[in-house]
């Protein structure tokens, strides 16, 4: 098998991790589904077969015996910046590339405190949902809102980002429409009722969502900088129809906007051969290979992996994790990602599509080199 288990990755989509380490059972169990429902952590999660490789993995990186209850005592046992040391520095990280407005920034570690223990570069995105839901919370004028949302939009580099974040999918859908001001202005009232009624909001208001999104796609454009969307499995919230990276079709097909590289996150899971189409096609579409997050075995991850690079070229694909909570998530990710790619390289090179040289090149974009193209790392 191709052997890229020393190459570096840049992990273009993930998480900050939690400072506090120490968990139970039920704690760990929860953060490996994206399912809203407790059932499915207490009752379901370890009959799952990305679960039971993951609690497998840990158990032989800790030593010790595998199951859940000896795993969480042997991670106990090491300090948060222990367990994030040495899992990054295992994986073999070049640079993280975070999201991190979620989890809660008061209960994660900071990009740079990150990557002073874990030893690689951190760079950050900024998630545009969060700053919609502050910005509605602070003004309860729209003008306002627009002006302050421009502003911060359009320095997005000054500001220490190097690409924006869309889960538009998982609030209105992907099918962003135009919408003139005094309909975007009607969403925003509701939408400040909500934030004035409850003192926080949670942005759903299609008209005022796509009207900002609308503005961040000209300002990025301008700055030639990445948007990056979640696609497909990612949320439980999500309405998987509004999740299809074909709902983009408006998005994707304006001029004006192919100077800003589209990034669809996630393998766009269970749509991947969709979104590997898209970033075939379009000049400024990119597709994300995510090897933590959506939760599937091997070898739904070797057939996403086949569905992707047989059609869409390397200079498009990007690995990440995902990775959440834990550092586990990311090291996990970082092994099998670089696993499977050699796996199905090297069927490629066995069916005579390339040769090894080859092979190591095309696994050398997907890993690190597209990535360092599109955010300009
Ligand atoms: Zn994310």
């Amino acid at each position: 098998m191709l052997d890229l288990s020393t190459m570096p990755v840049v992990d273009n989509h993930c998480h900050p991790v939690l400072t506090n380490q120490r968990m139970d059972v039920l704690q760990l169990r929860r953060h490996f589904t994206e399912a809203n429902a407790a059932s499915l952590a207490e009752r379901h999660v370890p009959n799952t077969v990305y679960y039971l490789w993951m609690i497998r993995q840990m158990a032989s990186f800790y030593n010790c015996a595998c199951n859940e209850d000896a795993v969480i005592a042997a991670r106990s046992s090491v300090s948060a910046n222990g367990l994030l040391e040495r899992l990054v520095g295992e994986a073999a990280i070049d640079t993280l590339v975070l999201d991190a407005a979620y989890p809660a920034p008061e209960e994660c570690y900071t990009p740079e405190h990150m990557s002073a223990v874990a030893g690689c570069r951190t760079v950050k995105l900024l998630r545009l949902e969060t700053l919609m839901q502050r910005l509605v919370v602070a003004y309860d004028d729209f003008d306002e809102v627009i002006a302050r949302f421009t502003e911060h939009v359009s320095t997005l580099r000054e500001k220490g980002y190097c690409a924006f974040k869309s889960i538009v999918a998982y609030r209105t859908g992907l099918d962003v429409a135009e919408w003139s001001k005094d309909e975007a202005a009607l969403s925003f009232a509701e939408a400040r009722a909500e934030a004035v009624r409850k003192g926080q909001l949670r942005i759903a208001h299609k008209p005022l969502i796509d009207y900002l999104l609308h503005i961040t796609f000209a300002s990025a454009a301008e700055q030639q900088v990445a948007v990056q969307f979640h696609t497909g499995y990612g949320d439980g919230s999500v309405n998987m129809l509004l999740g299809n990276p074909l709902q983009l079709r408006a998005v994707l097909e304006r001029h004006d906007y192919r100077t800003m590289p589209i990034v669809l996150l996630h393998e766009s899971y269970p749509y991947t051969q969709l979104g590997a189409y898209l970033a075939t096609i379009y000049p400024h579409v990119y597709f994300d290979l995510s090897y933590t997050i959506p939760f599937v075995d091997k070898l739904e991850m070797l057939a996403f992996t086949r569905q992707a690079l047989s059609v869409a070229p390397a200079s498009k694909l990007m690995y990440s994790s995902d990775g959440i909570y834990v550092p586990e998530m990311h090291w996990a990710a970082a092994l099998r990602g670089r696993q499977v790619i050699g796996q199905v390289l090297q069927e490629m090179i066995d069916a005579d599509e390339m040769d090894q040289e080859q092979a190591y090149y095309l696994a050398h974009l997907v890993l690190h080199d597209t990535a360092y193209s599109v955010y300009k790392l």
